[in-house]
């Protein structure tokens, strides 16, 4: 179905035929007549304690939350926010907001008070809603802050001195007399940060523009009404939030949450609902490759699995998909920025290892990062992107944007390339190309070899300063329990896979676990802190 278009210049359009995505369609009501489609039909369930609520009980009931917004006093462009771990009440924020015309700006519920107090000033909130066991790291981050202005805690349960979300959901309802339709181009329907994977954070403004195309350009990926979804992927990140959460509103399915990765739970969440969708990242299915415990579960009702945020090899998808039977292994790829889907590979996948291809309405071009020249087919460059999902802006930081975004491009500040059939390849991210005597080296490209290797339970490669060569490769590597491996059969084994410029001449490292973020992209800066730190003592 889908074959490659490109037009003179070397600009990558979609193959598919353009989606009409209206210019005006405010969120909350573009959900709703989703949601009331569905209506008797079971929408969102706790994996933990069974609460559940169906399409419209989502309905009702964030109406009211909305309702019980406006009394509060929040208006249109408010920024409130979301310091929570999965849990079904958190769609019923997303949806309660975007209605009663208010920006949600979401977190990492591992972040500790001072990078949320961080994230409290830099997005301005005024409410902020969490749990339980994270109220104490909500009151430290505001006790030491003079700039943190929130006007209240709101909780999921109870805490002292904090709203009970409960009386949200009590609410009559009289206070929201229309669902919120503002300037759907301009109007920031959700504040998600991103990864912080190369630097400090940087708020994304998402209008509700951006996440209403994405949503309609996502349904190339067709889900069934009868698929149940593992709802594990943190709610606050792009990624489970757009793919995920609101995905499954406009396919009608319904999903099952979890607010963190315990294996046990985990695989048996999984196997007593019969999940038939699993959205995850290259660590989780790095763990259904290689775990023991996975002989121990019935995961015959998955029939796709998902994969996005970070770089996954081709023996890692191969490997997964024997161990389970799934046939469908699927890729995407996208940023914050992007709201966040480009590309995804849609089934019957032929190129394992691709992204796949950009989906409706979106375009491409890969450029010579040092000359900016616009590269063909197979040619390796940064990747740029146009499309109706690409972001506003940065919150408070015009020149971050402005360097991002330039004649209308995204430059997404990844490699890649495309064959000849419209496939796009993600080699790894420019800033952590490794450098050695003027060769390039991927280390994604090291970390998907050494993964395959039998004693290799994880790993990560990072280039380390070198005088003559500029930089040298270097593992981690966590080894498997009972092995025995050593670091020269580590060398020996990249010898005989790679090209020789390709080596780890900086050496293999054992260490216990590889630093991840909660979107799976493994923290290279804390290797190479760490390695910086050993030379100094
Ligand atoms: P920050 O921009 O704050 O440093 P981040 O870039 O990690 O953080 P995200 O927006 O979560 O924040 O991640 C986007 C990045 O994830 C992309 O630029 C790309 O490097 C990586 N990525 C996403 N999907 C894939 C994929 N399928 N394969 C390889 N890399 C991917
Ligand atoms: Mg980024």
């Amino acid at each position: 179905t889908c074959c490659l278009q490109q037009t003179k210049a070397g600009i990558i359009e979609s193959a598919y035929k353009p989606l009409t995505i209206p210019d005006n369609v405010d969120f909350g009501s573009f959900i709703l007549s989703h949601l009331e489609q569905y209506k008797d039909r079971p929408l969102i369930e706790n994996g933990l304690t069974g609460v559940k609520y169906s399409y419209s009980d989502v309905i009702s009931k964030s109406l009211k939350v909305a309702s019980a917004f406006k009394k509060s006093g929040y208006k249109p462009g408010d920024v409130i926010a979301v310091f929570s771990t999965n849990n079904p009440e958190y769609l019923l924020v997303y949806i309660a907001a975007a209605a009663a015309g208010l920006t949600t700006t979401t977190m990492n519920s591992a972040y500790s008070a001072k990078e949320l107090k961080f994230h409290l000033e830099n997005s301005e909130c005024c409410a902020i809603i969490t749990t339980e066991e994270l109220v104490s790291t909500v009151k430290e981050a505001v006790g030491t802050s003079e700039t943190v202005k929130l006007k209240e805690i709101i909780v999921f349960g109870n805490s002292h001195g904090c709203r009970p979300f409960s009386t949200l959901v009590e609410d009559d309802g009289t206070a929201l007399t229309e669902v919120y339709s503002g300037n759907a181009k301009e109007d920031v329907l959700v504040l998600p940060y991103s990864s912080g994977t190369t630097g400090l954070p940087k708020g994304v403004m998402l209008t509700h523009h951006n996440i209403v195309s994405n949503l309609l350009q996502l349904t190339v990926l067709k889900l069934d009404t009868s698929d149940r979804i593992l709802g594990i992927l943190p709610f606050y990140h792009i990624y489970g939030m757009v793919c995920i959460l609101f995905s499954i509103i406009t396919n009608g399915c319904s999903i099952y949450t979890l607010p963190k990765f315990e294996p046990e739970i985990f695989l048996s969440t999984l196997s007593k609902n019969r999940i038939t969708c699993v959205h995850l990242v290259p660590p989780l299915i790095l763990f259904l490759a290689k775990h023991p415990l996975v002989e121990d579960y019935d995961l015959s009702a998955i029939r796709r699995i998902f994969s996005g945020a970070a770089p996954l090899g081709k023996e890692l998808v191969l490997k997964c998909k024997e161990r389970l039977g799934v046939q469908e292994m699927i890729q995407g790829y996208g940023l914050t920025e992007t709201s966040p889907v480009v590309h995804v590979s849609v089934p019957p996948i032929r190129h394992e290892g691709s992204v796949g291809t950009l989906i409706p309405n979106t375009a491409a071009k890969i450029i010579d990062p040092e000359t900016n020249e616009i590269l063909g087919p197979m040619q390796t460059g940064e990747l740029c992107i146009k499309g109706p999902q690409v972001m506003k802006g940065y919150l408070n930081r015009p020149e971050a944007t402005a360097d991002m975004i330039r004649d209308g491009w995204l430059y997404s500040g990844d490699l890649a390339h495309y064959d000849e059939d419209g496939h796009f390849y993600i080699t790894d991210r420019l800033k952590e190309l490794i450098k050695y005597k003027g060769f390039q080296v991927a280390p994604a490209e090291l970390e998907a070899l050494l993964i395959t290797h039998p004693d290799i339970k994880d790993c990560a490669v990072i280039g380390i300063p070198d005088e003559k060569a500029g930089e040298l490769p270097r593992a981690y590597v966590v080894s498997n329990d009972k092995s025995t491996i050593r670091e020269e059969d580590v060398l020996n084994f990249t010898k005989a896979n790679v090209a020789p410029y390709k080596q780890l001449r900086g050496g293999v490292e054992f260490v216990p676990e590889i630093p991840k973020s909660a979107a799976g992209k493994i923290l290279r800066r804390i290797l190479r802190d760490s390695y910086k730190n050993k030379l100094n003592d």
